[in-house]
């Protein structure tokens, strides 16, 4: 038997460690629950850090007494996470936190944080024999889930709502081979269908309702702390979609401090784009969550208006006392520019993280001398067309003051060398 058991959030009914469900008969989601959780000394985490080993060697694996206890033949990894902290004094003064840490999670192998939960989830689905495995998403889940099953060779089915993904997302799927099917409508749609075709035809879900995802993707809580020696931050901030991360961090915290590994919580912050914002709205007013119908933002991987882990999320809100908060596009952009500028560079959904900050510390809710931690979510290059639209100034609607357009040339060297001198002589534009 294996040491956890699948409980749901409900109503705390128990199912067996492998039984394969996502939801409760209550409806409610599941979550994997240790039998007996520990986390070994710095002592032998920092040599795992220093081992050749890929179970080892993983950011996620590196912790697996906390993640989920397999043997090293058991497990399918890429040695995901080890992914950076980043400080910029620009960005320090753009949010107007003088500590500002950005932990850049586009650093995983297929660019973004879905790793952490694939890597998991795809070693699960070899151990219950899953023929095939499949997930909606908004991009970078299909990245990750095609790079995993890939590597393992699964067939993977993905469900993306057609034309409203990234292409840096897309060219992954059909690179690494997964069948990738385009649903009319957006991503809640998709994310019903998939659950439908994954009940009727004994396929593997993996989406973040997939309990084990969520174990995985705790480790990017276990990983900034080790990294911060366990000197916890005043505030841990994340974009919020499916609502899936914003939960694993909260589950991830809540355990640290259970094992005396960390003395107190960080606040929570989920930043949500406006359009595309049930949490918040919900939050604002005091009123239940509601989904909304027709999710907006031109930060495709938190397009979501029907999150399935909402409730999860408020639970990990409470128990951190975080907030949740939304910022516009504009501001999305403009955040963007920023992270871009600064040498780091993160994808759309990522600089909400970046936004949400600034706006957090405009509203006095977050301090100056609040040391804070930046979850940046993707990579700069999974969505190209945003920043290409941006520094061409080619986007209707949206100011684009710090555009870097490119400039045509003819064939003329000394035209050339004239261009170059101009820029020279012009003392530099920004801080
Ligand atoms: C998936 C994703 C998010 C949203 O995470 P959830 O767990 O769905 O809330 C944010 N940013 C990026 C880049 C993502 O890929």
């Amino acid at each position: 038997m294996r040491p956890w058991k699948l409980t749901c959030v409900e109503c705390a009914t128990a199912f067996p460690p492998l039984e394969v469900r996502y939801r409760c008969s209550c409806g409610g989601t599941l979550e994997v629950q240790h039998d007996s959780p520990s986390l070994p000394d710095d002592r032998e985490l920092d040599r795992r850090l220093a081992s050749r080993r890929d179970r080892d060697r993983s950011g996620v694996w590196r912790y697996r007494e906390l993640i989920l206890p397999l043997e090293e033949d058991e497990i399918v990894s890429r040695r995901e996470g080890n992914t950076n902290v980043y400080r910029s004094e620009a960005l320090e003064a753009y949010t107007g936190v003088g500590e500002l840490f950005l932990k850049h999670e586009g650093e995983n192998p297929s660019g973004s944080f879905k790793d952490r939960g694939m890597t998991v989830a795809l070693s699960v689905a070899r151990l219950v024999g899953a023929r095939a495995v499949a997930c909606a998403s908004t991009g970078n889940t299909s990245a990750s889930l095609a790079s995993y099953a890939a590597a393992c060779g699964l067939p993977a089915f993905v469900f993306v709502p057609a034309g409203k993904i990234a292409f840096g997302k897309l060219s992954q799927a059909l690179a690494h081979g997964a069948h990738t099917l385009q649903v009319p409508g957006d991503f809640d749609g998709a994310m019903r269908t998939v659950q439908e075709i994954c009940d009727a035809e004994s396929i593997y879900l993996v989406n973040s309702i997939n309990p084990f995802r969520i174990e995985g993707q705790k480790s990017i809580a276990f990983e900034l702390l080790h990294e911060l020696e366990w000197k916890v931050p005043d505030w841990i901030v994340v974009p919020g979609g499916n609502l899936g991360n914003s939960s694993a961090l909260a589950k991830g915290l809540d355990e640290l401090r259970a094992l005396g590994r960390i003395d107190r919580l960080p606040r929570l912050a989920v930043v949500q784009a406006e359009g595309a914002a049930p949490l918040a709205r919900a939050w604002r007013s005091g009123r239940p969550f509601e989904p909304i119908a027709e999710a907006r933002t031109v930060a495709t991987a938190i397009r979501i208006g029907a999150p399935v882990s909402w409730r999860k999320c408020l639970r990990g809100l409470a128990a951190t006392r975080g907030v949740v908060v939304s910022v516009s596009d504009q501001e999305i952009l403009d955040a963007k520019a920023r992270v871009d500028g600064c040498g780091i560079g993160a994808e759309p959904a990522s600089c909400a993280t970046v936004a949400g900050i600034r706006r957090l510390r405009e509203e006095g809710v977050l301090g100056p001398g609040e040391r804070t931690c930046a979850i940046l979510t993707g990579h700069l290059l999974k969505d190209p067309e945003a920043t290409v639209r941006y520094h061409t100034a080619d986007w209707e609607g949206f100011e684009t003051p710090r555009a870097n357009s490119p400039v045509p040339l003819g064939s003329s060297l000394a035209e050339t060398r004239r261009h170059l001198q101009e820029i020279l002589a012009s003392p530099p534009p920004r801080p």
